[in-house]
């Protein structure tokens, strides 16, 4: 079967481009490889996560089509509040102070999952994987697990962190290890969150709380590696105190949890975004710590972007990648570096750092300059 584009990855990004591409461009063929049966509950990209959109994220979902089936289960988030456990510093972020409705909207991944899968109509090879990659000028020759052979002028890896894909098709990644897990679970508190999100930045790592619909909120709890048996074997009971002592009565008292799930966490970084005729996007190209919300969140901006740098009559040509590239250099730096030093700066006990970012927090909510930059980065007001 010849394809003009072959996405590997049907998951929370490659299925957004999937979407995307049959909607700006109808007179291509796209098909999409998918490791995992839709209906399979271990689907790994759409499982009981809540991720919040930026603002930027929303208007790119509403330039897809995608935003008016999603709209209904969001929950907006009108306040951001960050602040260091017993500490003094403190920043605070306000819809109304950046002329937005809100700062962001928190979404189950699994309704994501459900539109797209409802919506979409390309060609699915699922479940399946690919074996082997032969290179062409003009194409790739590309055999599935299942035997099937494919030829395609483009091929887009967007098969997660560890991606076995970027590996066929020799292109390395640095991996880096955070040493701690992101533990996640509903709660009910006794006070309305009233569209406040929380982070919290504890001695064991950060701490989250998104607002979400029905007055319930969405937990991301790091801890150390050491920790998570512990942590994770704890009742309901046992685990709200621990909530409790971590996070204060800021919202009153912990009152519920729901199922809890754990994910490692890593910095992954493709080598390269480009090969002949092959790009790499989404989680493939960079996984980040979760600490400010920007996975998904970029990795849409990989899809909207190549979205317009995709024209003339074939799509794998090297200039429209190329171009793609370079525009995604300058957001992917900003981003990553962004996340990474909040994440290794906010996990050190050591007092002259513990004070510089009390000190930094303190500082950022009286510099409305300084406040107003980094919100425009990190709730993504910019396509790069
Ligand atoms: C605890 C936590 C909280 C988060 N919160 C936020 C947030 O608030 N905001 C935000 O923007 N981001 C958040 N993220 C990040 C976000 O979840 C990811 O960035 C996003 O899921 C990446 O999507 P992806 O499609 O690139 O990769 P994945 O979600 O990993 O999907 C990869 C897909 O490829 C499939 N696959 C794997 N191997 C193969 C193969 N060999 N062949 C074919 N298919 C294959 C998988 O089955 C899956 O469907 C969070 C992440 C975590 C862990």
């Amino acid at each position: 079967m010849k394809l003009d584009i072959l996405v590997v990855g049907g998951g929370m990004v490659g299925a957004t481009l999937a979407w995307g591409l049959g909607r700006r461009f109808p007179h291509w063929s796209v098909g999409v490889v998918e490791a995992v049966a839709q209906d399979d509950s271990h689907q790994p990209s759409f499982d009981d996560r809540v991720i919040a959109l930026s603002a930027g994220s929303v208007a790119g979902l509403e330039e897809l089509g995608l935003w008016g089936d999603l709209q209904h289960q969001a929950q907006p988030i009108s306040h951001i509040h960050v602040a260091e456990k017993g500490g003094f510093g403190r920043a605070q972020l306000h819809a109304e102070d950046y002329q937005v409705q809100a700062l962001g909207q928190v979404l189950p991944v699994a309704a994501i999952g459900q539109v797209l899968h409802r919506k979409l109509q390309c060609q699915w090879f699922c479940p399946d994987r690919i074996a082997e990659i032969e290179q062409g000028q003009d194409a790739l020759a590309v055999t599935l697990a299942s035997g099937q052979r494919l030829q395609t002028r483009l091929l887009v890896v967007a098969d997660g962190g560890n991606s076995p894909t970027r590996a066929l098709l020799g292109m390395g990644a640095s991996r880096q290890d955070y040493g701690q897990h992101a533990i996640i679970a509903n709660v009910r508190t006794q006070k309305p969150h009233q569209g406040w999100a929380f982070e919290r930045f504890t001695e064991t790592g950060p701490l989250a709380l998104l607002p979400m619909t029905r007055n319930r909120l969405n937990l991301v709890l790091c801890v150390r590696p050491e920790e998570v048996e512990a942590t994770l074997s704890l009742d309901d009971q046992g685990f709200l105190q621990l909530l409790q002592r971590r996070f204060g009565w800021r919202l009153g008292a912990f009152l519920e949890v729901g199922e809890r799930h754990c994910y490692p966490l890593s910095l992954i970084q493709a080598d390269s975004l480009r090969a002949n005729r092959a790009l790499v996007v989404g989680n493939a190209a960079h996984s980040l710590h979760p600490i400010a919300g920007q996975g998904f969140n970029l990795g849409l901006r990989d899809v909207l972007v190549l979205l317009d740098c995709l024209a003339g009559d074939d799509p794998g040509h090297w200039q429209g990648l190329a171009a793609w590239e370079g525009r995604r250099q300058g957001d992917l730096q900003r981003t990553i570096g962004t996340t990474d030093t909040l994440a290794r700066l906010f996990a050190n006990d050591h007092f002259p750092l513990y004070l510089g970012r009390n000190l930094g927090l303190g500082l950022l909510n009286h510099l409305p300059l300084a406040k107003h930059r980094l919100a425009w980065q990190m709730l993504g007001w910019e396509k790069g």
